[in-house]
């Protein structure tokens, strides 16, 4: 068998390379180490017909005209436009912060010209409440040192308290004192009522579900796939293929052994119950950003599909509690644990990757970063496009 190009890892940034090519004329080779491709955005259906994000609710969103286009050759979306609500001592809100929720929170009746003026005052009324170097006014004058002085200089105290400290305390495991200010560069309030969680207008949910873009994807004659088939440096050659090209979208730090050792991330853990109910919570992300619960969000699956009538009346549901969880070497890996020591760890790594010749590293897992599902599409049609020699951004 002829294979010009080796792709090891079918997530969704070695789905899209593996199709580029194949599409230019190459002989692709997917090697992918799970029993089935599709990597974190793998879903399961269940005996009741419904899609269960195995790894954690997956919405496309995107402004990327060429990353739309590409991937709605493959599939048509259900219109699904997400929203998040969140749940704090016992009352219910949408985010994001906006309108919505700021005049529900304080019991007021902002227009929107009035917004502005009333964050930035809530805002300064935080900035008094820091310890340390305090301008003449009170307010400090200088950098917030933390995650949670640059959330109050953006928002305000009470907005902070509610719906990021103790959210973003579940989520990291540590209180956002501990955290750097670098995380938060922006947390903006909208000047509206638009309750849309992402702002871009191109979203949805795949109609016949997510598995069936990468079986599209991957269907095509010049792509052979491999599934339980992991791949190390030592597999070019066991297969006698030493100077093939390899598209590499593992981590990073297992390529090269862990042997800087490994770059740190945040895990979750996923509980899934099934409900003899037909609606448990009325939407599909509810979050709990109080002390109150351990866990972060609750997933109600059947809520991504409203435009199938029959499964939402059905009377059962699934739902799924998020916890997050300290991650150790064998556990899923989520959330990349950006600090100045995980960067330089992830440099050492990336030197070492230099070295060899005909590997692009990309994907997740193997740029040690967070993407959303367009992001990684983007990245693919970029790494494949720069391989065929059209760079594309
Ligand atoms: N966040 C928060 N409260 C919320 C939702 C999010 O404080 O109700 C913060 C939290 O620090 C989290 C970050 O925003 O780590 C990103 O959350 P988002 O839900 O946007 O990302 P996801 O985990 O869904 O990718």
């Amino acid at each position: 068998m002829q294979i010009d190009v080796i792709v090891a890892g079918a997530g969704i940034w070695g789905c899209t390379v593996a199709r580029v090519l194949a599409e230019a004329g190459r002989k692709v080779l997917v090697l992918e180490k799970r029993a089935a491709v599709g990597g974190n955005v793998r879903c399961e259906t269940d005996a009741n017909g419904i899609e269960i994000h195995t790894y954690g609710s997956h919405i496309f969103h995107t402004h990327l005209d060429d990353v739309w286009d590409f991937v709605n050759r493959f599939i048509t979306f259900n219109g699904y436009q997400h929203k998040v609500l969140a749940r704090y001592e016992g009352k219910t809100y949408f985010l994001p912060l906006g309108l919505t929720l700021v005049n529900q929170f304080y019991g007021l009746n902002l227009a929107p010209a009035e917004l502005p003026a009333f964050i930035a005052k809530e805002a300064q009324k935080g900035l008094k409440g820091f310890n340390g170097a305090n301008g003449p006014d009170g307010a400090r004058g200088g950098e917030a040192l933390n995650f949670e002085e640059q959330a109050i200089s953006f928002i305000g105290e009470p907005l902070y308290r509610a719906f990021i400290r103790e959210y973003t305390r579940k989520q990291w495991g540590t209180d956002p004192k501990n955290l750097p200010a670098s995380i938060i560069k922006r947390l903006p309030v909208r000047a509206s009522y638009d309750i849309n969680y992402y702002p871009d207008y191109r979203q949805g949910i795949p109609l016949t579900g997510y598995n069936f873009l990468f079986d599209r994807l991957l269907d095509h004659p010049d792509i052979t796939v491999e599934c339980n088939a992991p791949f190390d440096l030592d597999t070019v050659r066991s297969r006698g293929l030493p100077d093939v090209p390899v598209f590499y979208s593992g981590p990073i730090d297992a390529l090269f052994g862990y042997r800087f050792g490994a770059l740190p991330w945040r895990s979750l853990r996923f509980e899934l119950e099934t409900l003899d109910i037909a609606d448990f919570q009325g939407t599909s992300v509810m979050n709990y950003t109080g002390a109150d619960v351990p866990f972060t969000r609750i997933h109600e699956f059947k809520h991504f599909h409203p435009e199938n009538k029959e499964l939402m009346a059905s009377p059962k549901t699934v739902i799924c509690r998020e916890y997050p969880k300290t991650w150790a070497l064998g556990d899923e890996p989520y959330y990349a644990v950006d600090t100045a020591e995980s960067r330089a760890l992830l440099e050492r790594y990336r030197a070492e990757a230099a070295k060899t010749p005909g590997l692009v590293i990309g994907g997740r897992l193997g740029e040690y970063r967070y993407y959303d599902m367009d992001q990684s599409v983007g990245r693919g049609l970029a790494a494949a496009g720069e391989f065929l020699g059209n760079r594309r951004c």
